[in-house]
């Protein structure tokens, strides 16, 4: 199996792509379609970014992302490909009230009984509200040359050729009326409620087997007052048989996001005084201090259950539509506790460039899915895997799953007393370097050795 993280893909570079010919349609304008765009817009005369919602000038939630409610933490390799897609991207999140945390030191992981320790070299990423992350893409991608996005268009259906073998544009419903938008490649990025399953079948093809793993977990959020200054972040996710988790992050508009979770039955409360409760159950109680020491800065507590990770294997079929490809979560969508769904997007739409620099446009599909594949099975692996600590966890198991996460577990207690392993550690979870990095000698002299 290949591993791709961020120091294993190969990284955008827009002199790859000499000429640029054709209509690409990218239909969803969430973080992996806006992604998808800006990587084909080096290779295509005109992209158009279609999306059901009205998308607001303000970066405020919307109804076609249910989740931007809650909190989304950016990880490095989501943050690297960021600034290297969209240069400036970092200052014009700042410059709009996003906030620069340094994982060294104002990130507090509580893991197998204590916080991590913190590591000796600074780790720096951006936090903000998911609103905000996708409205400064949002703003960078209009700006490219070639580039539309239509709002308030929904797309019903695709549209083939007379053979068949090709999706040649969609049907889309807008103003009304339905017309139908022709294109030379389609990218179906419209996240986890993706359509294509069912329209692959409705015209006579195949749909992706697909692998499910159930956590039965729920989020519950709201946010305080937090001073301007203060960048302090927690993590408490959920550990086995600790079914409660919950984190807290700062945001634009001098907040904080208070955000609780539950797994397997356990659900958090959408009550202010329950929410404050179930925060007090959590072992540290840093949480419960924040909801008691701030000021309220949101009239609702919302709710968002996420039944299970899944993933759609298209990199399995023998038979898939030229002119077609598939983003983000509607390939693959993972418990949202470890945070990697915008930076696998961002991943893919490496992936995507690479294989557009090819100079190649036949067979474009399933070529992306093999590589995109390298992508999902690292974020798959290290989601399930530690899903897989709870014993009520159904679903098809990787391999060595349990082996690793006896593994993890030592590691993880090691770094509560050693600041370069907990290093090694997050590099690893933030998708910047292969897990197969924790294997080696000098880090498992770490986990065996004797104690630092
Ligand atoms: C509760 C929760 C918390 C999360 N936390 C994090 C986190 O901390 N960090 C992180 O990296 N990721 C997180 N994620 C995952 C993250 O939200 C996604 O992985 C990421 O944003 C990529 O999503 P997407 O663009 O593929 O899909 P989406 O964000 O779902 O966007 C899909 C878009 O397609 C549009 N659309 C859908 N159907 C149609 C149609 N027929 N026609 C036109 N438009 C259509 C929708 O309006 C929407 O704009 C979280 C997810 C959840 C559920």
């Amino acid at each position: 199996m290949a591993i791709v993280t961020l120091t294993t893909v190969p990284r955008y570079d827009s002199d790859r792509i000499s000429e640029r010919k054709g209509r690409a349609v990218v239909v969803g304008a969430g973080m992996a379609g806006l992604l998808a765009a800006r990587v084909l817009a080096d290779g295509f005369e005109d992209v158009t970014v279609l999306d059901r919602d009205s998308l607001a000038d303000e970066a405020t939630p919307r109804r076609g992302v249910p989740q931007g409610r809650h909190p989304h933490a950016l990880l490095e390799a989501g943050r690297a490909t960021l600034e290297d897609l969209f240069p400036g991207y970092g200052e014009d999140l700042v410059s709009a009230g996003g906030v620069v945390v340094d994982f060294a030191s104002d990130v507090n992981f509580y893991d197998e009984g204590d916080f991590l320790a913190h590591g000796p070299f600074r780790m720096e990423t951006y936090s903000a509200s998911r609103p905000l992350f996708e409205q400064i893409v949002r703003q960078h991608v209009a700006g490219l040359d070639g580039v539309r996005i239509r709002p308030d268009c929904q797309v019903a259906d695709y549209r083939f050729d007379g053979a068949r073998r090709s999706v040649d544009g969609v049907a889309v419903q807008e103003n009304g009326e339905r017309t139908e938008i022709p294109a030379d490649l389609v990218v179906d990025a419209t996240g986890r409620t993706s359509r294509t399953p069912t329209w692959l079948s409705d015209h006579g093809y195949a749909p992706p087997p697909v692998d499910e793993v159930h956590i039965d977990l729920s989020y519950s959020t709201t946010y305080v007052e937090r001073p301007a200054s203060d960048r302090r972040t927690y993590l408490v996710p959920p550990s086995s048989p600790r079914t409660r988790g919950g984190m807290a992050a700062p945001v634009e508009g001098d907040r904080w996001v208070v955000n609780l979770q539950g797994v397997h039955g356990t659900d958090p409360p959408t009550g202010f005084e329950e929410f404050t409760e179930y925060a007090a159950s959590l072992p540290t109680p840093t949480l419960k201090r924040l909801l008691d020491d701030r000021p309220n800065r949101s009239e609702t507590v919302e709710h968002y259950p996420f039944p299970s990770n899944r993933r759609h294997r298209y990199e399995s079929l023998d038979r898939f539509p030229d002119g077609l490809v598939v983003v983000g979560d509607a390939v693959a969508s993972f418990n949202p506790v470890y945070a990697q769904g915008i930076s696998v997007a961002a991943l893919e739409a490496l992936v995507l460039h690479r294989t557009l620099a090819t100079g190649r446009r036949g067979n474009l599909a399933l070529r992306f899915f093999d590589r995109a594949e390298d992508v999902v099975d690292v974020a798959w692996m290290l989601a399930v895997g530690s899903d897989f600590g709870f014993p009520q966890t159904t679903g098809p198991k990787p391999r060595g799953t349990d082996l690793a996460a006896r593994y993890l577990s030592r590691l993880t207690r090691r770094a509560h007393t050693d600041g370069e392993l907990a290093d090694a550690f997050v590099r690893v979870l933030s998708m910047e370097r292969p897990p197969t990095s924790l294997f080696r000698p000098g880090v498992l002299w770490r986990v065996f050795g004797p104690p630092n």
